[in-house]
């Protein structure tokens, strides 16, 4: 019999155990190793042996569920990290993928049919956004772009073709924040799929619970955290990843963008410190963005009250892992952004290099790169100017150290 007090107990325990914040998820992940290790065993095996051949036959067929046959298709390793960010992503499944783009390219293919139309946000990725303004076309799939910050500019681009609306929880890269809530109530009404990239925010923002039907990161960037790797990852419901993994008609399956079970692992280890690294990255650039604004430079920063959707930020976000590790500040032009950040690599503040999530600071000027498949003039209508420097803000231990000598810098080159 359970007595009373064993039941209180139990109750908080449950309570407790509730994964109430993405960080608990991965805190509770328990994957048991061969010979009973810490950390789950590396199927480093391409293919599986069967005992009879005609078990092998009913995997084939879908008829039998729960064996590993091909590492294409599934594998148990990178099953581990799926669940692990699936869990994160309050997702049922996950498909892993060798970088950001095969994850995004597969989704949208698996998405659309010829002829169908995809509503996207215009400020995202550049990768992204070249696919579906020069790639897509090619399967005589077309794309809308719009900002999606204005919810009319989006309802007014849907027509009976759409099947996708996409965009990035927080965009690349002007850091503006989708209303994933409003977004996701049209989304439904019309029976479209959103799709949100949430690359820039992980932990900060849960694009499912806010009702986005699929959810994609690259991991190079911060999950990883360790540029080391590209890879990258589809959460949705099980339908979904089931389609994506059919071995007639899955793009994940068919096109074969998957992620090798040793890479699977290393992000695997990485992911455990993800919340600590996030708080730390937000924390520095919490601080780098109030001091340099004070300083009168142009900043962007969604944690700054003049941000427009920094009242959207709060409401939506998660609580504690702050407002990303992202800022961008304005040098005005090429010339001075290029000498700002190689003065600041000089000055071993971090790296110019693209990317992010790094524990060292990494700077480039998007217009010059990660934007670059943008055209000028659809640059110039969204924000992103030349002068534009995009900083991902590094672990640093005493970020009051690195402002003295990042403004420095600034007086150095003149930006200040
Ligand atoms: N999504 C966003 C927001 C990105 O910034 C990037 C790359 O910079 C990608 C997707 C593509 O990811 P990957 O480089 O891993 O293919």
């Amino acid at each position: 019999m359970v007595t009373d007090m064993e039941m209180d107990t139990d109750i908080t325990t449950k309570k407790r155990m509730k994964k109430n914040n993405p960080a608990d998820s991965i805190q509770d992940l328990q994957f048991f190793g061969e010979y009973g290790g810490v950390n789950p065993s590396i199927a480093d095996s391409s293919t599986f042996t069967y005992l009879a051949g005609k078990t092998m036959g009913e995997v084939f067929d879908g008829v039998r569920e729960g064996c590993y046959l091909y590492s294409r298709h599934t594998n148990p390793t990178t099953s581990y990290l799926g669940q692990a960010l699936a869990g994160m992503e309050y997702m049922k499944g996950a498909i892993l993928a060798a970088s950001g783009m095969g994850a995004i390219t597969s989704t949208l293919l698996q998405l659309c049919d010829s002829g169908d139309e995809i509503v996207s946000s215009r400020t995202i990725y550049g990768g992204s956004y070249a696919f579906m303004k020069n790639y897509l076309p090619k399967f005589n799939i077309k794309t809308t772009f719009v900002n999606t910050s204005n919810i009319k500019q989006i309802s007014d681009a849907i027509t009976d073709k759409t099947k996708v609306i996409y965009c990035e929880t927080m965009s690349n890269p002007l850091l503006e924040v989708s209303d994933i809530e409003s977004i996701a109530i049209l989304a439904k009404k019309h029976g479209i799929k959103l799709v949100v990239d949430n690359t820039f925010t992980p932990l900060v923002f849960s694009p499912a619970k806010l009702g986005a039907d699929v959810v994609i990161h690259s991991l190079t960037k911060f999950i990883n955290g360790t540029s080391d790797t590209v890879g990258g990852v589809i959460c949705s419901d099980e339908e979904f990843i089931g389609s994506m993994i059919d071995v007639n008609s899955g793009s994940s399956m068919l096109l074969g963008p998957v992620m090798d079970s040793m890479r699977a692992a290393s992000i695997l280890k990485n992911l455990r410190t993800l919340h600590l690294r996030i708080k730390k990255h937000s924390e520095n650039a919490m601080y780098l963005a109030n001091v340099f604004q004070k300083n009168g430079l142009r900043v962007i920063y969604p944690g700054l009250e003049n941000h427009p959707q920094h009242e959207l930020m709060k409401i939506q976000m998660n609580e504690g892992f702050g407002f990303g590790g992202m800022l961008l500040i304005d040098a005005k032009t090429k010339e001075k952004a290029n000498e700002l950040m190689e003065e600041m690599q000089n000055n071993n503040l971090g790296y110019l290099a693209v990317s992010l999530g790094f524990y060292k600071t990494l700077f480039s000027a998007p217009g010059l790169s990660t934007s670059s498949e943008i055209p000028v003039e659809e640059r110039k209508k969204m924000g992103i100017s030349n002068g534009l420097v995009r900083i991902s803000i590094g672990l640093d231990n005493d970020i009051e150290r690195t402002y003295h000598t990042m403004v420095d810098c600034m007086k150095k080159v003149g930006v200040l």
